[in-house]
């Protein structure tokens, strides 16, 4: 007998039909003998929504607070049906909302960190035999203020819990049976991984790879959790992120990440020298704007180029904040291009083979596709290309670095 926490995605939850489905799964575990913890997103499309809702009245910046209400409602939708249906098949089960578990988090609205979880609620729960159904994505600050986690927040608050109550494993199931050398949606002969290491599934989630919220992952490999991606529709082994890769010869790529969240800002003609950079970044980090990749020109005739990236919300305000300092550092122009996306290779292979990069660049290349940036970390090579080759920059990555599946291909 195990402890297991389930974690539920939106698409599994997406009507009345796939909500009753996941009863059905958990009953399994449970008739099995196991102890059950399912924690649920709100259903699929309604966190988008309520934010929709929040951003009519409320502007791009609506009230956080006040968004924080909103957006977690979503989730206390799912936790009340999925209950009903449990105890519809006889399965003592009971919804939980995260400041009644309770999930303390920090105050920072929208992006919420977990600090700390009380677990006597749930253990009492679970003493009983009861099935306690979380809401994913919310906790609860000092205040007693509801916040929610960011989005796809979901998974971190399975992970958590699973570290909280050092289950036996966490099982995030979702749409798909596990992760993939490359978003399965966009590469039809993706490969589905058998185990990827914490620290490849860490930068792939930063990366874009939106199967695991990135935080989920670094709980994950922090409080040494056993986790686990698998479908919510079929059977299957899914994907175990593993801390050690045991006696499996590396790939050189393991995946590829893909993002469309970023936007980038060029400032020309500043002057060449000490202090400049953090001019410009000074105000941008001020207004608690994340900047990513970071790229300055040689100078020449003591002018040079600053070019920088940041989430695609921020990119207005950015670009704002930017203005009124122009004047100061007289900058020739300040432009910015929202249409672009960032594509990442991943793999701890890459410490022990030179010429990956050349690779990447050449395969790009074949492709006439430019790259505008480059950023690149010890088992990572990220690079920034227009939005509409986003498409063609997987697919040629995933060719070169032969990370198809074989069986499939050989099928086509
Ligand atoms: P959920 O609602 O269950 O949390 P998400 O939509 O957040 O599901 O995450 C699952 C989706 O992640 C998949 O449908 C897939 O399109 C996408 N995805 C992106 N990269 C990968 C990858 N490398 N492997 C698997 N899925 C991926
Ligand atoms: N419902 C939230 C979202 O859509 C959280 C989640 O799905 O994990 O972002
Ligand atoms: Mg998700």
């Amino acid at each position: 007998m195990a402890l297991i926490v389930q974690k539920y995605g939106g698409t599994s939850v997406g009507d009345v039909e796939r909500i009753q489905g996941v009863a059905r799964r958990v009953a399994r575990y449970k008739e099995a003998g196991h102890d059950v913890v399912v924690v649920v997103s709100a259903i699929s499309g309604e966190t988008n929504r309520l934010m929709a809702m929040g951003q009519q009245i409320g502007g791009d910046k609506p009230l956080p607070r006040e968004l924080d209400v909103l957006l977690s409602s979503g989730e206390q939708v799912t936790i009340a049906l999925l209950s009903m249906a449990l105890m519809q098949l006889g399965v003592s089960a009971k919804s939980l909302l995260g400041d009644q578990v309770a999930v303390h988090t920090d105050s920072a609205f929208g992006k919420a960190r977990i600090e700390r979880i009380d677990t006597q609620t749930l253990k009492a729960d679970l003493d009983q035999g009861v099935v306690p159904v979380v809401a994913g994505f919310q906790g609860v600050n000092g205040d007693g203020d509801i916040t929610t986690l960011g989005r796809g927040g979901s998974d971190t608050s399975a992970v958590a819990l699973a570290a909280a109550l050092h289950a036996d494993e966490c099982e995030i199931c979702t749409d798909v049976d596990g992760v993939y050398t490359a978003d399965p949606r966009i590469i039809k002969d993706a490969r589905r991984l058998d185990q990827v290491t914490f620290e490849e599934m860490l930068e792939l989630a930063s990366l874009g790879s939106k199967v695991l919220h990135p935080r989920s992952v670094e709980f994950a490999g922090r409080y040494k959790v056993p986790l686990r991606v698998l479908s919510t529709f079929q059977e299957g082994p899914g994907t175990l992120i593993t801390m050690e890769m045991d006696n499996m010869e590396q790939a050189i790529v393991s995946g590829i990440a893909h993002a469309l969240d970023e936007a980038k800002i060029t400032v020309a003609g500043v002057p060449d020298i000490p202090g400049v950079a953090s001019k410009i970044l000074g105000p941008i980090g001020r207004k608690n704007i994340e900047v990513d990749m970071i790229l300055q020109n040689t100078g020449a005739d003591g002018l040079t180029d600053f070019t920088f990236t940041v989430k695609r919300q921020d990119f207005a305000e950015a670009l704002a904040t930017l203005e009124n300092m122009a004047k100061e550092f007289s900058a020739r122009e300040i432009s910015g291009d929202d249409a672009i996306a960032k594509v990442s290779i991943v793999g701890v292979g890459m410490r022990s083979h030179a010429g990956v990069a050349t690779r990447m660049f050449d395969a790009l290349a074949a492709e006439n596709i430019n790259i505008q940036m480059i950023s690149t970390s010890e088992i990572k090579i990220s690079v920034v290309v227009a939005e509409r080759y986003m498409e063609l920059a997987v697919r040629a990555l995933h060719a070169e670095f032969e990370l198809h599946d074989q069986e499939q291909s050989a099928n086509v």
